[in-house]
């Protein structure tokens, strides 16, 4: 993780600033922003900005999701809603897992609200591609690179996997979704 964060999480940063260096306009916002208004960027870096934005945001995101073991469960209206979209706790957990270890390649595994409906949906992306891409605001986020799990884990993407559920920050989640209801703006 220490390699993730210094390494590669770093490199999507540099990328980004040394891209966004002749447009003040946009390296002065923050990555959310630019993410959300990706077709405002211009033409010539907005994939640079799509990939190593995405995987800026991503990264800090999935740091944000993750801590120290045993972090419990969702609790309060996150819970609730879990059950409601989900069935339970568990068939979340199972439906999340299937679709992680079932995306193609790298990419994330994404919980999102759905704005218009409230509804609690799951998603992978491509690439580094950020739920903000979509509109959708991202709840809890797993990195399906294998650059996060191949020297801990190598092919073994559901070894990965079931080991990540153990250092869920479900406190930090659970106020991710308390934000959404809120009204504020996700970061
Ligand atoms: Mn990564």
């Amino acid at each position: 993780m220490r390699l993730h964060h210094d390494k590669h999480h770093q490199s999507y940063i540099d990328n980004v600033n040394k891209a966004l260096e002749p447009y003040p306009q946009f390296s002065n916002m923050i990555i959310e922003d630019l993410l959300r208004r990706l077709n405002d960027v211009p033409e010539e870096i907005r994939t640079i900005v799509r990939n190593n934005g995405g995987g800026h945001a991503n990264h800090q995101f999935f740091w944000k999701v993750i801590g120290a073991p045993g972090q419990g469960q969702p609790t309060g209206a996150l819970a609730e809603a879990i059950d409601m979209d989900f069935g339970s706790f568990d068939a979340f957990q199972s439906k999340f897992t299937d679709a992680a270890a079932q995306h193609f390649g790298s990419g994330w595994a994404f919980l999102v609200v759905d704005p218009p409906t409230k509804k609690l949906d799951l998603m992978t992306t491509p690439n580094q591609d950020s739920v903000l891409l979509h509109g959708r605001p991202g709840l809890l986020a797993c990195d399906l690179w294998e650059h996060s799990f191949y020297l801990k884990y190598q092919n073994r993407r559901t070894d990965y996997l079931k080991a990540w559920w153990n250092v869920v920050n479900w406190p930090v989640v659970t106020s991710r979704y308390q934000h959404f209801l809120e009204g504020k703006q996700q970061l």
